[in-house]
Parts: structure tokens; sequence; C-alpha cells
């Protein structure tokens, strides 16, 4: 299998499609393309939740349990931070702030971010490419009913996700641009997978950087979707309750339609049925990883699915 594969993510939920993928293929077949409209300063330090979730993951460092921060971490500074009073909802852990420290000091050396994502990786020994979806710092805007718009770590963190959304908004996306490395790694794409990231929180930011669909789409080849929605529920997080306060029916075929004009083959779950979308080309697998196992599993039988097409 010489493919070059690249896979668009979130965190958690795409980042166990990336490391089954990390398991199947050699390290420069895979470059993966992270969601950045979840990143936030917080005291003083610029905070790449995705990134950190798929680097960690990749590292083979990541919390098994949450899915994200370090294994093994502790929390001595957020218990320092509550000592001065501070509201410490946003868990940062103490190993987890290094990174943090770092990409903070290389921003502030005038690095872009692809760079410090690049250099961070290097340390850490990771052979894949995980590439930050722009350089330009954007923010995803959550409007709700009952607070008005919040940040989104504020929606999603301290809020745990709970108050009603009416719409989001992509601060700053005017001013953002596909990356060389973005736009290099999709020339040479084989396939283009999208993870089963949510698709409104994880994969919408990713698409609405100015030029992206463009680069995605200039070429005939599979552009492929994992879903996230199992039965018409989230695995985790609010993928299904977001999708009924945004006027969607929580099924597996909102996913699918939401992503029609861009993607060219859809996966869904083997525990959902009547799927099958017309002029889409769809396949049933186990789509639920819950080991290792799984993770690689799914990767190859997507890949190979893929391969059967001509
Ligand atoms: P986040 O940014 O950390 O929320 O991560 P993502 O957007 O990448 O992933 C969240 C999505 O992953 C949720 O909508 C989950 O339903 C989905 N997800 C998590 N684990 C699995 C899994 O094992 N299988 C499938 N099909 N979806 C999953």
């Amino acid at each position: 299998m010489a493919l070059n594969v690249v896979c668009l993510v979130g965190g958690v939920g795409g980042a166990k499609l990336v490391h089954g993928l990390a398991q199947i293929l050699e390290p420069e077949q895979l470059t993966v393309v992270v969601n950045t409209g979840d990143d936030f300063w917080h005291y003083g330090l610029r905070i790449c939740p995705d990134l950190d979730t798929v680097m960690y993951t990749l590292a083979g460092l990541v919390d098994p349990v949450n899915g994200w921060g370090l294994a093994g971490d502790t929390r001595n500074t957020l218990q320092a931070l509550s000592r001065y009073g501070e509201d410490t909802w946003f868990g940062l852990g103490d190993q987890d702030i290094a990174t943090h420290l770092l990409r903070t000091e290389g921003l502030s050396q005038g690095k872009r971010l692809t760079e410090v994502t690049q250099d961070l990786t290097a340390r850490l020994g990771i052979p894949q490419r995980l590439l930050p979806m722009t350089d330009t710092p954007v923010a995803t805007m959550v409007d709700t009913v009952e607070h008005g718009e919040l940040g989104f770590q504020v929606y999603f963190v301290k809020m745990r996700w709970q108050p009603t959304v009416k719409n989001l908004r992509l601060s700053n996306i005017e001013a953002a641009a596909v990356s060389p490395e973005v736009e290099d790694a999709l020339a040479r794409a084989d396939v283009i997978l999208f993870g089963p990231s949510n698709p409104w929180l994880s994969i919408m930011p990713v698409l609405s950087v100015p030029g992206m669909r463009e680069a995605l789409t200039s070429r005939d080849i599979p552009r492929v979707a994992i879903t996230p929605i199992i039965q018409g529920e989230a695995v985790k997080g609010p993928a299904s309750k977001l999708m009924a306060e945004l006027g969607y029916k929580q099924s597996a075929k909102s996913v699918v339609q939401y992503y029609q004009h861009i993607v060219n083959g859809f996966v869904y779950d083997i525990r959902d049925t009547d799927l099958q979308v017309e002029g889409m080309r769809g396949v049933a697998l186990n789509t639920l990883m819950q080991s290792d196992a799984d993770r690689a599993s799914l990767a190859r039988q997507v890949l190979d699915w893929i391969s059967s097409w001509n």
C-alpha cells in the first residue's frame, strides 16, 4: 500500500482513526490536518486542544481514559491557581503545560503554528506529519439561547456543552488561508479521509478556511467521511445534541447530507441500516473503536474498501 493519505480531524474521535492509520501505514504516507477553531489563549498561553490530542495520541502519551491530556499527569499548577482564588475550569496538567509553554514561546519568536507543531512533534519522536488547518488564529464562537455568544472552550468545557446552540461562527476566518504545507499535502494525496469527528465543531472549521474546499476537490480522488454518529447517537460529546439544536435529524444520514458536496464516499456503522445515499458510495463497517486493534482494523477496512473502487 503506497497510498498518500490525508486525514482531516478534530480531537478525541478523529485521533482514534489517526492512531489506526498510523498502525498500518508507513509514516510518510500519513498527513493529519487538524481543526484549530478550538484554540484559545489562557493565562497567556496558546492552547491548541485538538492538535495536542492528536500529538499525544501519536506519541503514545495520551491519557487512555479521557482520550486527551497526558497519561499520569498531575494538577499541581491548577491547585496553586485555585489557592489564588482562580476558577480553574480548564484542565491543565502540569506536564501538559510544557507543551503550551514551548508553543507560546515559538509563536512569540514569530514562528508559524505549522512550524511550531513540526518542532514539537519532531521532539516527541512523531514521524507522521501533523498540520494545523491554518496558521491564522481563528476561533469558533457558539451562539447560545441561554448565554448569548460564548467562546468555544467556555461552551464546551466550562458549561459542559449544556447550553442550547443557535448558531456557530468562526471569528477571523476571512483572514485565514491554507498553508503551503496543507496545500502540498492535499496536492499529493491519493485519498482524503474525514475522521469520525464532530462535523459541525471539528470539520466545519477546517472546511471554512478560504481556499480549503477548492484544495480538497481540485482533483478527482476518493474523499471519504467516517461517521461519528451510530444509531443516532454520538459515541462521545455533543454531536447528536448539537445536530438537533441546529435543525438536523439525529442520524448518520444528516452527516452524509452535510458532507454531500465535498465527499464522494461515506462509511456508516454496521448498526445502522438504510443509509445508502444516492450518488454517493457507501459502506457499513464496525466504526466503534474500543481498542487499539479496532482502530487499526477500521483504518485497514476503510482503505481496502477505497482501493476496491476502481
Ligand atoms: P473533539 O474535538 O475532542 O470533540 O473530537 P472529534 O470532533 O474528533 O471527535 C468527536 C466525535 O468523535 C464525536 O462526535 C463522537 O461521536 C466521535 N467518536 C468518538 N469515538 C468514536 C468511535 O469509536 N467511533 C465512531 N464512529 N465515532 C467516534
